[in-house]
């Protein structure tokens, strides 16, 4: 819907996304007049494509443990207002069928659409106005309101709640919007990049494992120390350029360029001893015995990284080589050459930093009306539904806090 010049709204929310169609629907169902704006046309990209399609939609287990901030304490009071249980609730009302898949993880049965249909009949029951397609060209500071000059005309708002997200996927509308409006109106960014990334590698040491693209299993993946130690149990998939999966995935959040990450390939068990004990009384090739514990292209590859015949009985093999094979298999070290980029990332860590905000509404503390919520914020989700719980929970937090704002000025008046 297009607006004529000057409309005053109480709140404009900008960003359809996750967080932005939950806090206006949240805030209009609360009486307060809301208009929703975003650049791109079609609405909620991102929960289109979340989950293979299915997006998963939130996490039972989410607690502020499975988040990344540099104020770690910042999402425990949205987070524990607005539960997983709650959005299912929500789930339950529209009848949307879904399924747990893996260690709490929440998908949708059919559709990450479901998803969108939900926040868009919220969206519909509280009233809000849409502006799709619509630039900010600028936001000014008029008194007590806020003007946004956009490409569809000037909009008045008495509070704005920016939710452009983070700057991952640019070619479905990612941009670097919230964090310009946060720097105009004196809020500082904690330094962003790609998180929930592949992780890439290059060079001669590489080689061996370029075949191996498709390949997955279930390992043990850790990096870094002390405070900013990531470990995870989870799938590793090698791809053509380097290494993705679950497992790679989370251990990217916690990933500084130049230092290595650890994988065990052998599910925490000393693969030397494993190897040794089988020379006795057994005739297996050394590719075949490691297929029965690994996938056998990854066997032969691992073999042939080694310098070790894979073709050659175990039992002829001395326990030197085996040992330091053995050594390997559990403490498979590598140094990244980098990442796939923000072309890949699921998410974007950094952003605006909450010792500017209020952890209970999401307003910036030194800008009355001024609010920051879901991936824009510095907090970020491990994989697996934690970051559309953060989207839901903040969103919830603001759209609440600017409803009663919006109340309270109209006592006022
Ligand atoms: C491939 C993929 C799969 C994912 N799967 C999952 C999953 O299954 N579970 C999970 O929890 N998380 C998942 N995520 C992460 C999750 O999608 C995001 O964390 C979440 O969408 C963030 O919500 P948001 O509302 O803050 O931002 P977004 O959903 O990114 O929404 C931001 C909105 O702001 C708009 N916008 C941007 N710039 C401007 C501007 N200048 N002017 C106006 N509008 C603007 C955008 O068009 C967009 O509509 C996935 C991410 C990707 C990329």
């Amino acid at each position: 819907m297009t607006k004529s010049r000057t409309d005053r709204f109480d709140v404009a929310v900008l960003g359809a996304g996750a967080a932005g169609m939950m806090c206006a629907a949240v805030a209009g169902q609360r009486g307060a007049r809301v208009v929703l704006i975003d650049h791109a046309t079609r609405l909620a990209e991102k929960i289109r494509i979340s989950g293979g399609g299915r997006c998963n939609f939130t996490n039972l287990q989410a607690s502020p443990a499975n988040y990344l901030s540099s104020n770690p304490h910042f999402c425990r009071s949205a987070l524990a207002r607005y539960t997983p249980q709650d959005f299912l609730s929500l789930m339950r009302r529209y009848d949307i069928g879904w399924h747990e898949k893996h260690r709490g993880q929440l998908f949708c049965n059919d559709s990450a659409e479901s998803v969108i249909n939900l926040l868009r009949a919220e969206c519909e029951s509280g009233g809000v106005h849409w502006q799709t397609g619509c630039v900010i060209e600028e936001i000014r500071r008029e008194g007590d309101d806020f003007l946004l000059l956009t490409t569809q005309g000037t909009i008045r708002a008495g509070a704005v709640v920016v939710a452009t997200g983070g700057l991952s996927i640019p070619k479905i509308g990612a941009s670097d919007f919230g964090y310009r409006i946060a720097r105009q109106f004196g809020l500082k960014i904690v330094d962003t990049r790609p998180a929930l990334v592949p992780l890439t590698f290059d060079g001669q040491a590489w080689q061996p494992f370029v075949p191996l693209a498709g390949v997955s299993m279930e390992v043990d993946i850790a990096t870094g120390s002390g405070k900013t130690a990531g470990a995870f149990k989870e799938d590793l998939l090698w791809t053509h350029r380097g290494l993705s999966g679950p497992a790679v995935l989370q251990i990217s959040s916690f990933w500084r360029p130049g230092t290595p990450i650890e994988i065990d390939l052998f599910d925490g068990e000393e693969a030397s001893d494993w190897l040794i004990a089988h020379k006795k009384g057994s005739r297996k090739h050394l590719a075949n015995l490691l297929a029965e514990r690994l996938p056998s292209r990854l066997a032969d590859a691992w073999c042939a990284a080694a310098g070790l015949p894979g073709a050659q009985s175990v039992a002829d093999l001395p326990d030197k080589p085996l040992r330091q094979l053995g050594e390997a298999l559990n403490r498979w070290k590598l140094v990244p050459s980098g990442t796939e980029g923000y072309k890949k990332a699921e998410v974007t860590l950094g952003g605006v930093d909450t010792r500017g905000l209020s952890s209970t509404t999401m307003m910036a503390r030194e800008v009355d009306g001024l609010y920051f919520i879901g991936e824009v914020v510095d907090v970020t989700g491990w994989l697996g539904g934690y970051n559309f719980q953060w989207a839901w929970a903040s969103a919830v937090a603001a759209g609440e806090a600017v409803a009663e704002a919006a109340r309270g000025a109209t006592a006022v008046a």
